[in-house]
């Protein structure tokens, strides 16, 4: 690890394995992270355990090891450094398990039955009732964060009520124990919610409107294409929105070129200019901004073994500090009684 240079303190991130990473993971949190590698000790996590709270047949399980893979192409695509970062594997690190079960101790059913994205998930994923796992979703990646002691988390919007549920945790147990945890802070990206082609609030990964950074320049043209827009503008002379319009929204945020894009607003408003238009200017747009990611990936996708062998390093730095801070919570809990400790370590 080239970890010379003085850093300001840590941060966690980290995504679910279950599919490729989209446009709304770059504007959401990707950007910050590759930005913020040189300033902070970061720490990007492979949530598999996550993965489970909504998929856990054996058939979802049988998937995930493909998406890791996918998923860690995807960030070494965009420019994440595992010379610089810390990438690594949920489930590598067991102790996570022991902490999010004391954490659970702290936190009440009423409180997490509030927070919106648990219901959401349910209900995307075809669940009648919430499992006991996924209502603990916020609870476990509150283990996450603390785990390292992060004090930035870099999320999209969707997160930010976990990332205020692991400050109360971590409040919460400074109060009960002392101070052992600091109460990170949400690092938000440059739009909060990247709407889906199909004009839905979220792009996501599960709804099937994602486009994916790996995507291939004919899929991205294609795609953009038959993306939602305005629904009340029939025809190319009739005046259009642009405000909330999905198509403007990812122009502002991938188009360099601004004033193509303040041109294309101005006519588009005005009933000047066809959907045709502003969509291949789009799709090029974009595959201008993916292709060196394509790139990129390419070189990472010859050489076989490099995402196990990244996950594998990177846990192992994970767990020293998730052993460290378990000791430390162990210790101010008085959590040590009939030598755990010397037991326990072997
Ligand atoms: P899933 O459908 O499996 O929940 P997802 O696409 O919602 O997948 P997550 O793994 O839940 O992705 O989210 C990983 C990170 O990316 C989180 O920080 C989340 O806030 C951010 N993120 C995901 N989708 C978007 C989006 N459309 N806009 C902004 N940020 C996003
Ligand atoms: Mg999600």
């Amino acid at each position: 690890m080239a970890a010379t240079q003085v850093k300001k303190g840590r941060l966690l991130t980290g995504d679910r394995p279950t599919g490729k990473l989209h446009l709304g993971h770059y504007v959401g949190s990707l950007e910050n992270r590759v930005k913020l590698q040189d300033e902070y000790e970061c720490f990007f996590l492979v949530a598999d355990y996550h993965a489970l709270t909504t998929r856990p047949s054996r058939q979802d399980i049988a998937e995930i090891p493909e998406n890791i893979r996918e998923m860690v192409l995807d960030y070494l695509a965009v420019g994440i450094d595992p010379n610089k970062s810390t990438i690594y594997l949920q489930s590598l690190v067991p102790e996570v398990a022991i902490l999010h079960l004391l954490f659970s101790m702290l936190v009440t059913v009423p409180r997490l039955q509030r927070i919106p994205t648990i219901k959401q998930m349910a209900r995307d994923a075809g669940l009648e009732a919430i499992p006991y796992g996924l209502l603990g979703y916020p609870v476990l990646q509150s283990a996450d964060i603390l785990m390292v002691r992060a004090e930035v988390v870099p999320v999209g919007k969707d997160n930010v009520a976990h990332v205020e549920l692991t400050r109360e945790v971590a409040r919460r147990f400074n109060y009960l124990y002392g101070r052992v945890f600091p109460e990170p802070e949400v690092l938000l990206g440059r739009f909060p919610i990247l709407p889906g082609i199909d004009g839905q609030k979220k792009m996501s990964k599960s709804l099937g409107n994602a486009i994916l950074l790996s995507d291939d320049e004919k899929t991205v043209t294609q795609k953009v294409m038959r993306m939602y827009t305005d629904p009340r503008r029939i025809r190319a002379d009739i005046p259009g929105r642009t405000r909330g319009n999905p198509v403007f929204i990812y122009h502002e945020l991938f188009n360099p070129n601004k004033e193509e894009v303040e041109d294309l607003k101005r006519r588009y408003r005005q009933g000047r200019v066809g959907d045709v238009e502003v969509k291949q200017k789009l799709a090029r747009a974009l595959n201008q901004f993916l292709e060196p990611i394509r790139q990129r990936r390419a070189e990472f996708e010859k050489k076989p073994g490099i995402v196990e062998e990244i996950l594998i390093e990177g846990s192992k730095v994970a767990r020293r500090e998730a052993q460290e801070t378990l000791r430390l919570a162990e210790e101010a809990m008085g959590l040590t009684y009939f030598r755990r400790r010397e037991v326990l370590v072997g």
